[in-house]
């Protein structure tokens, strides 16, 4: 085999583990931190003051204001608070939306970042930042955003309601099937997006059926780490062009938008990455897109873009946007194809491939 990559592992500590939270205030320690401005968002405040709490005389603060998307206005609160509690170290405790206000905050001031994740999103592994500014998404990477330190903790993710557990999971399995076919794809990524996509298609139907299934919920979040680490690593295509073009033009939700459209750009995709895509096939029961539908739909996944309020003249308009920019994908596109495919996910129809 005659076979050429280049990989570059990725620097981050990661702990994984039921009760690894309260090694938060050791990892402080270790790296040589004083002062944890603990981050969140409202809902989870709670949990922020608990762990500044557990955290004790290194903590500085909580601030519960992270929101979805990082806006710019966020972050510049959030920056007073950093100068003015003196803070050294970010600790940000939720899902992407925390994360991304920690990054936001580390790519201004190159603060230490420690994540503890409670959602599947990935964004912990990953040195990208999205921020919104008058409603316009950018994205940027940069060395100083991806965090140093991520404790992965199964007990946090008990409560995570089953619906959220679903859309989460299927956008981390997006992370790993792009990255499959990824142009810049190494065997290490794949190795970690088909043990990503094992992880999930074992433990998500098990955390429907009980939610509090110690096993299954370390088996998804270990899945999440592998499918992030899979998006920081290589590039991503039509999936996530689609998802963000959706996301950013029609403020559809992140996650259930992931859901509902994996099975239709991976059957999209899946003749002209076949070999790629082929453990997809095996692991869903034979058929990339269809596959991924039935697995989908048995775990109660919304199906629907109509669901999401989206009408057919929002699709034209997607699939104007999404085209607009060419960028790599491994079938090229059109308009019409792109159209189409919208169209299916709109409808909620199984894919054929
Ligand atoms: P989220 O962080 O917005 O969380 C949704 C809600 O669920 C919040 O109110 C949160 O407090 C709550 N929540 C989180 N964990 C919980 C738990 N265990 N129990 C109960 N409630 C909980 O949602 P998300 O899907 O994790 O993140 C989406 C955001 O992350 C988007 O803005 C997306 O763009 C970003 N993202 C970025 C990257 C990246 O690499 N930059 C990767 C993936 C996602």
């Amino acid at each position: 085999m005659n076979t050429r990559f280049s990989y570059a592992g990725s620097p981050a500590r990661i702990v994984f583990g039921d009760g690894s939270r309260d090694s938060v205030r050791d990892w402080i320690m270790k790296s040589g931190a004083t002062r944890a401005l603990v981050l969140s968002t409202p809902h989870q405040k709670p949990d922020a003051e608990a762990l500044a709490h557990d955290i004790g005389d290194l903590a500085c603060g909580v601030f519960a204001g992270a929101v979805m998307h990082t806006p710019v206005e966020v972050t510049e609160a959030a920056m007073k608070v950093v100068a003015e509690t003196r803070a050294d170290c970010v600790v940000s405790l939720g899902g992407g939306s925390t994360t991304g206000l920690g990054k936001a905050i580390a790519y201004r001031s190159d603060l230490l970042q420690i994540v503890v994740p409670t959602t599947y999103a990935g964004s912990e592994v990953t040195s990208i930042l999205g921020q919104t500014e008058g409603g316009r998404k950018t994205t940027v990477k940069d060395a100083k955003i991806l965090p140093e330190v991520v404790i992965y903790d199964p007990l946090l993710t008990h409560g995570l309601p089953v619906a959220m557990s679903v859309t989460s999971g299927l956008n981390a399995m997006a992370h790993a099937v792009e990255g499959l076919y990824a142009q810049d794809r190494n065997p290490i990524s794949s190795l970690m997006a088909v043990e990503g996509l094992r992880a999930f298609a074992r433990s998500l139907p098990e955390i429907v059926k009980a939610p509090g299934n110690a096993q299954a919920r370390s088996d998804a979040l270990y899945g999440a780490w592998l499918c992030g680490t899979v998006l920081g690593a290589v590039g991503m295509a039509l999936h996530h062009k689609i998802c963000h073009t959706l996301g950013g033009s029609f403020d559809t939700p992140h996650a259930e938008t992931h859901a509902i459209m994996l099975p239709h750009t991976a059957s999209f995709n899946a003749k002209a990455a076949a070999n790629e895509l082929a453990p997809v096939a095996e692991i869903f029961g034979g058929s990339v897109g269809g596959g991924l539908w039935d697995f989908a739909k048995s775990i109660g996944a919304p199906l629907s873009l109509r669901d999401l309020g989206l009408t057919e003249a929002d699709l034209d308009k997607a699939a104007g946007i999404a085209v607009e920019n060419p960028y790599w994908n491994p079938r090229p596109i059109d308009r019409g194809s792109i159209r189409q495919l919208l169209q299916n996910a709109w409808e909620g129809r199984r894919p054929a491939e």
